[in-house]
């Protein structure tokens, strides 16, 4: 592909901003030879005004997504885009969430760019664990970690039971849940169909992933020894 595709596809500007880059000498390789737009060359040896480019294509990110943020590229309020250099937002092919956390759910997200590793990680074949802790509006009665457990509970709106899911009890009103499946707004409408309610929402792992250290939001580029423990 040439470079000024390349580059526009990462995001640096249409290709006629990215033309300009070029007219104006801003664009050269790691050892600072002016490059040209149809010139081809490695990803790693270009650099922009003496900066290395941003990740090529193949990108995936964990975010510890905070509360308040909509995974979405337009929407009203504040956006996991805003979170993360401005050009992801302009990637082509397009950096999207791997599945989705609900507007007011933190934790761990991942993004790709890369199609498809993302039916990979979202597919139910992958089997990938998701674990949430919750914090909920009234006492545990000691019954959800059976109900839960059962295979059987069907939630509202559903014509299929939910698979067995794995109730970790933290406190009174404080619960670490495990599943094995990604529904609609699953969490929510587990606990509301065993009469609670559920008042902070986080996911804290996927697969082997943790997000470990990294702080509210914040991301992280993943590696392959990443991808190799989460799957
Ligand atoms: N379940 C929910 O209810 N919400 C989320 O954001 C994720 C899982």
């Amino acid at each position: 592909m040439k470079l000024v595709k390349h580059i526009a596809n990462l995001g640096y500007g249409s290709r006629k901003q990215v033309q300009q880059l070029f007219r104006e000498g801003r664009i050269t390789d790691a050892q600072g030879e002016v490059l040209y737009a149809d010139d081809k060359v490695e990803h790693d040896n270009i650099r922009i005004d003496d900066e290395v480019l941003d990740p090529p294509p193949g990108l995936i990110l964990m975010l510890h997504k905070p509360a308040g943020y909509t995974c979405s590229t337009k929407d009203h309020g504040r956006l996991i885009y805003e979170l993360l250099p401005e050009r992801f937002r302009d990637r082509d092919p397009v950096l999207s969430s791997v599945g989705r956390l609900d507007r007011d759910t933190s934790g761990m997200l991942l993004m790709t760019d890369d199609g498809q590793l993302l039916h990979r990680i979202v597919s139910p074949k992958s089997k990938l664990d998701k674990v949430y802790e919750a914090q909920l509006a009234q006492d545990l009665s000691g019954s959800e970690a059976a109900q839960f457990a059962s295979g059987t509970l069907l939630l509202e709106s559903d014509d299929k039971p939910l698979l067995p899911a794995e109730l970790e009890v933290l406190g009174p009103r404080a619960a670490r849940l495990t599943l094995h499946e990604g529904r609609y707004h699953q969490v929510r409408r587990m606990f509301a169909a065993v009469g609670n309610h559920v008042q902070a929402l986080h996911r804290s792992r996927i697969g082997g992933l943790g997000l470990d250290d990294l702080a509210e939001g914040q991301w992280r580029q993943l590696d392959a020894a990443d991808l190799a423990v989460l799957f």
